[in-house]
């Protein structure tokens, strides 16, 4: 337990970590990576390229900071990171490593500041996160282990078909090299995946959540691939699974993960909200939904750039016109033709209220951040409740509703 001055000191870093968060966490995973190279292969070395990494990771710092006396109310966030952590095969040893490197960086990048007292004090609420988040990844660990055809660790999967979706995106159908069952994914949910990058000579995992409905002997992904230009490189592992992985090579898969999923056990109206690639876990709901042919009100808006990028275009259309209970609008920046499908511009909710603005409705947003976070705020201007939002960020952690 914390004790009252030693809370104290902690708020008392709050302003530090506001203003100078990112330096410190930037110190850290330099000086971790420096340290422990090893760990370069179960990190995502991409998001610590364009800096998203550190930017959740200071972000996570401060909330702790402001929240020391009453950590619980992070849970919701927590919950995901441990989600993601198990699905990336994080051990409790590991905490360990990360706790040593944190408090020598907060000790180097403050100097003088960093008393003995403040470094005592931050090494005991560091144990205690580092104790919850270890007993929450354990309940999880357990959690996964029970659902049939789950797997712990990583797990082989043949890449069984390739197939183009749209110029930027192609479909991986995953097939476990062992030939058993695969666990039943929650429409919504991600896989992890590891890949050996050669020009790194590193492993490197990355999410993609599964496009498919569920299904006992596959998986699919669906990978946009993230092109290059003057101020940024081009990206690592969905240019490699492009570029280099063909049908029939393997890469290692660990069981499905994640909370944003569709909440089976209602009948409320959904609304889903997607931009570019963030179209992928709605058509994983979208299949698992048309498959039941259930009557749940389902209403959604995409928007991507144009109609060479929209993957699953035809699909989405089928499904339309094949069910009275699905509607579906998107919007691409410059439409050639518009009708009562596709409008030219930017999806902005206020625009569409009669499409999103149902009675008990659940809206599911995921795309690039901008879009999420613009999308939150006009919702809430229109009266949604924030309680019926959930997102998904194809990256670490950096929105933050309340
Ligand atoms: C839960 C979840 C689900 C996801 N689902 C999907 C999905 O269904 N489909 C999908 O395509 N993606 C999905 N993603 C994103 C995916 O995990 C990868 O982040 C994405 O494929 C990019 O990985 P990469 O290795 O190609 O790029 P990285 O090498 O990781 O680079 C990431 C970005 O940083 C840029 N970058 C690289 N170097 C620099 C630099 N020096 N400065 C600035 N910027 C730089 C790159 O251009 C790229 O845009 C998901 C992510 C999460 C967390």
């Amino acid at each position: 337990m914390l004790t009252t001055s030693e809370i104290g000191l902690i708020k008392a870093t709050v302003p530090i970590l506001r203003e100078h968060g990112v330096l410190l966490t930037k110190h850290f995973y330099q000086r971790m990576f420096d340290h422990n190279p090893e760990l370069k292969h179960i990190f995502n070395m991409g998001n610590q390229k364009n800096g998203t990494q550190q930017t959740a990771l200071a972000l996570a710092v401060l909330a702790y900071a402001e929240n020391i006396e009453n950590p619980s109310v992070l849970l919701p966030v927590l919950q995901r990171i441990g989600d993601k952590h198990t699905s990336l095969q994080i051990s409790a040893d590991q905490y360990d490593i990360v706790g040593r490197h944190l408090l020598a960086s907060i000790s180097e990048v403050l100097g003088e500041a960093a008393t003995e007292e403040l470094i005592t004090a931050w090494a005991k609420a560091y144990g205690q996160l580092a104790d919850i988040m270890i007993n929450l990844e354990k309940s999880i660990y357990l959690q996964k282990a029970a659902v049939p055809g789950a797997w712990s660790g990583w797990r082989k999967f043949v890449i069984d078909r390739k197939v183009k979706e749209s110029d930027e995106i192609s479909s991986f159908y995953l097939r476990p090299q062992d030939g058993l069952e695969v666990a039943l994914h929650q429409p919504g949910q991600y896989l992890s995946i590891k890949v050996y990058i050669p020009s790194l000579d590193l492993y490197q995992p990355r999410q993609y959540s599964i496009s498919s409905a569920p299904d006992q002997h596959y998986y699919r992904i669906s990978v946009k691939k993230e092109a290059g230009n003057q101020n940024k490189e081009e990206g690592t592992v969905s240019n490699h699974l492009h570029n280099v992985l063909q049908e029939g090579d393997v890469l290692e898969v660990s069981t499905p993960a994640g909370d944003f999923v569709l909440n089976t056990d209602q009948s409320s109206p959904l609304v889903l909200l997607s931009g570019g690639v963030g179209q992928t876990p709605f058509v994983s709901i979208m299949d698992f939904l048309s498959a039941a042919d259930q009557q749940r009100q389902v209403r959604w808006a995409h928007a991507c750039r144009s109609e060479n990028v929209h993957a699953f275009r035809d699909q989405i259309k089928a499904w339309d016109e094949e069910h009275d209970w699905f509607k579906h609008i998107v919007f691409y920046e410059n439409a050639a033709q518009e009708d009562k499908n596709i409008r030219s511009g930017r999806l902005d909710v206020a625009e569409i209220t009669e499409m999103v603005l149902i009675p008990e409705a659940d809206y599911y947003l995921c795309g690039p951040k901008p879009f999420i976070e613009k999308t939150i705020l006009d919702l809430a201007a229109l009266g949604v409740d924030r309680k019926k939002l959930f997102f998904e960020e194809f990256g670490p952690q950096t929105i933050h509703t309340n």
